[in-house]
């Protein structure tokens, strides 16, 4: 039975879902229901017989969106439409087109980009260490997604103010030189793939019109994130028609590293005047408690661009407050996250109803390892690490050995295959054996899944998708919890989600510090991670790396504003600040070094607090205290007043954005404030 697609949507999302076919731009916040809109847009323009599903092409970022996106559209009776990556829908169409285009010339896939990466850096007498040649190629990513060719990269990094890794003529060097090499070889990167595309279709008129035959109703999620060259394709892909759904979240941008922008999103309405524009701004994922604290988050995020400014609505039933949770090291932090795993699965909480997110893939080990010793299943996601695991290599090469074996019971032979590797018919005993019977199983599943997709499916086919998951790092669906980073777990949603890892240098990353740009897009990784909760969520961080050894950290800063001053975090501070341990008054983390103990506040704090502003508030707050004759703590405590003279709110809706600052506060205070505050300005 399938679902229809009408049922269960409210009135917004059902005038985007039943818009006639045109332009139609979804701009709504996280757990609004935009992927569950397009799912039925696109299910019910193919129910109503508006469009074939053939005709219709659905595109994301990440492999894993796009199986959602597939598994969303087979539940509502959709399942022929095309949902893939950018990439993978352009890898497609250029197998097909490239005979026409090209003619016999093959090409290849780099493989060893770095390594091509390294050998121009030689040739342009640039860096090459690892971390060089690393910072180098993201750097040529950068500029290929953003249509900067290498001659004209110097006049763009000047023009954008960017901060180039080395100096621009030479950065421009390693470029011309690895795309000389790339060609040389002829071999396509995963950029060259959408630029030959979008050419094959803008300059080969036969091409463009027979994909504009076949494709005519296109749709877009995440759509905050696309970058100049994605867009690009997309105009390709479209011509001069107009039957374009876009949905996206400007506040979910996560990959302006990458040459991303929320512009095209935002610029939408403009583009397409005629556009159906809707605003979702009902989250129907998360608790009132979840959402009020991603609403915090975001309202003191600096330079928001007009059309980002909504307020999540918080729809489900009431539950737990956000809980935030000191450790003494990273391996302290690991394993009480796991130990309350282990009591929340011993509670009846699914496995795969919770996910530990982090911001970077290093910090994944402590947390594999710290499930694998409790015996808790998991997977790691939005990694190649599935199919590098030794269980699955060895699958794999059984699998590709059987060759042409098996017939027509698809999940039966890959069973029967893989039981002499280790597919018992029950788990085993002990925990990385388990590990390793998961991921077979999940093989298994993958082969389920396909079946009932794709007919006739055979082992060799199936190996051969599976090689192509190896290639595109998206791994079959493991019964566990889920590891991923912030960026992988995009689009996403779990009832219980751990935010681990939380101290200045990694959320915000190291390299983001004085870039305001920057920094703000790490705020957007923590929103991101925040809204995946459904239920339950828990912010934790550590305050050194290993036990007893290393610098001291500080917890991230985006806390500040989040914990609630009556927490015990905050409690653990203030007890701190009176006794031998003092703590920064902005951000609450232990203090380092005698400046910082005079100024109690941490050395890279400052820079976001007013200090003037603050002495002023100060003053302030004691002749309010004492005309009411309450003690100054009442009117404000120090912790808010140090938000104000941080965010410096400039009006009534910013103000109320800032913790501690309810309704009667802000009757009775709200325009004292805003008045010290825009004198300041
Ligand atoms: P994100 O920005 O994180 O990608 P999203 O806007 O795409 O979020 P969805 O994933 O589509 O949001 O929806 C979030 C959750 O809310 C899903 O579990 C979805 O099924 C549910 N949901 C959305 N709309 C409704 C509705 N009208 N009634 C009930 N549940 C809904
Ligand atoms: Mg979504």
């Amino acid at each position: 039975m399938t679902a229809d697609p009408l049922h269960a949507l409210d009135e917004e999302q059902l005038a985007a879902v039943t818009a006639p076919r045109g332009p139609v731009c979804v701009l709504a916040g996280a757990g609004t229901g935009k992927t569950r809109t397009i799912t039925r847009r696109i299910a019910h323009l193919v129910g109503t017989g508006h469009v074939a599903p053939g005709q219709v092409l659905a595109v994301t970022f990440t492999a894993r969106a796009a199986g959602e996106l597939r598994t969303r559209l087979r539940a509502l009776g959709a399942g022929g439409v095309q949902a893939r990556t950018f990439h993978a829908a352009a890898l497609r169409q250029l197998r097909y087109f490239w005979p026409r285009v090209v003619g016999d010339r093959q090409w290849q896939l780099i493989e060893h980009k770095l390594r091509a990466v390294g050998q121009a850096a030689v040739r342009a007498k640039a860096g090459t260490d690892q971390d060089s040649v690393r910072d180098l190629t993201t750097e040529i990513e950068w500029a290929k997604s953003s249509l900067i060719t290498p001659a004209e990269y110097p006049a763009a990094v000047a023009r954008l103010r960017r901060d180039s890794p080395g100096p621009a003529e030479q950065v421009a060097a390693v470029y011309a030189h690895y795309e000389e090499l790339k060609n040389r070889a002829e071999m396509l990167d995963f950029d060259d793939l959408l630029l030959h595309t979008a050419a094959a279709l803008e300059e080969h008129a036969v091409v463009a019109e027979e994909f504009r035959d076949r494709y005519r109703c296109f749709v877009v999620d995440e759509y905050q994130d696309v970058t100049a060259l994605q867009q690009r394709v997309l105009d390709a892909w479209l011509g001069d028609r107009d039957d374009l759904t876009v949905v996206g979240d400007a506040n979910q941008t996560i990959y302006t590293f990458a040459g991303a922008t929320p512009k095209h999103l935002l610029e939408f309405p403009r583009r397409f005047p005629e556009a159906v524009v809707v605003r979702l701004q009902r989250d129907y994922r998360s608790t009132p408690q979840v959402v009020a604290a991603a609403n915090t988050l975001i309202s003191a995020a600096r330079g928001r661009v007009a059309g980002s400014r909504l307020r999540l609505e918080g729809q489900l039933p009431p539950g737990p407050d956000p809980d935030f949770t000191e450790h003494d090291d990273e391996p302290a932090e690991a394993a009480a996250v796991a130990r309350r795993i282990r009591r929340l699965i011993a509670d009846g909480t699914p496995a795969a109803e919770i996910a530990v997110l982090f911001r970077i893939n290093a910090q994944s080990e402590a947390y594999e390892q710290a499930l694998a010793d409790a015996g808790i299943p998991f997977q790691v996601r939005g990694g190649e690490r599935f199919f590098k695991r030794p269980e699955v290599r060895r699958a794999v090469s059984v699998l590709r050995m059987a060759g042409q074996r098996g017939g027509d019971d698809l999940v039966g032979t890959v069973r029967a295959l893989l039981a002499p590797v280790g597919l018992t018919d029950e788990p085993p005993a002990g925990a990385s054996a388990r590990t390793q019977w998961e991921s077979l199983l999940a093989l298994v599943g993958l082969a389920e899944e396909l079946v009932a997709v794709r007919d006739g499916i055979d082992l060799p086919a199936f190996v051969v998708e599976l090689e192509t998951r190896a290639d595109a790092a998206h791994p079959p669906t493991v019964q566990g919890v889920t590891l991923a980073s912030l960026h992988a777990a995009k689009g996403l949603e779990w009832d219980v989600v751990f935010l681990v890892g939380l101290v200045d240098g990694t959320l915000p990353i190291q390299h983001a510090e004085g870039d305001d740009d920057a920094i703000e897009e790490e705020r957007r990784l923590l929103y991101v991670g925040i809204t995946r909760a459904r239920r339950v969520l828990a912010m934790s961080w550590a305050l050194t790396r290993a036990p007893g050894k290393g610098r001291q950290r500080r917890r991230s800063r985006f806390l500040h504003g989040l914990i609630p001053d009556h927490h015990p975090a905050s409690r653990i501070a203030a007890d701190r600040s009176s006794g031998n341990k003092p703590r920064c008054r902005v951000c609450g983390s232990p203090l380092l070094g005698a400046e910082a103990m005079k100024m109690r506040r941490c050395g890279d704090c400052p820079s976001d607090v007013d200090m003037e502003l603050l002495d002023r508030l100060r003053s302030w707050r004691a002749v309010a205290a004492k005309e009411q004759q309450v003690p100054a703590y009442v009117v404000f405590t120090d912790a808010t007043l140090a938000a104000i003279a941080e965010h410096r709110p400039s009006d009534v809706a910013a103000l109320v954005g800032i913790p501690g600052i309810g309704a009667r506060k802000l009757d009775r205070y709200g325009p004292d404030v805003l008045a010290l505050v825009a004198d300041r300005r």
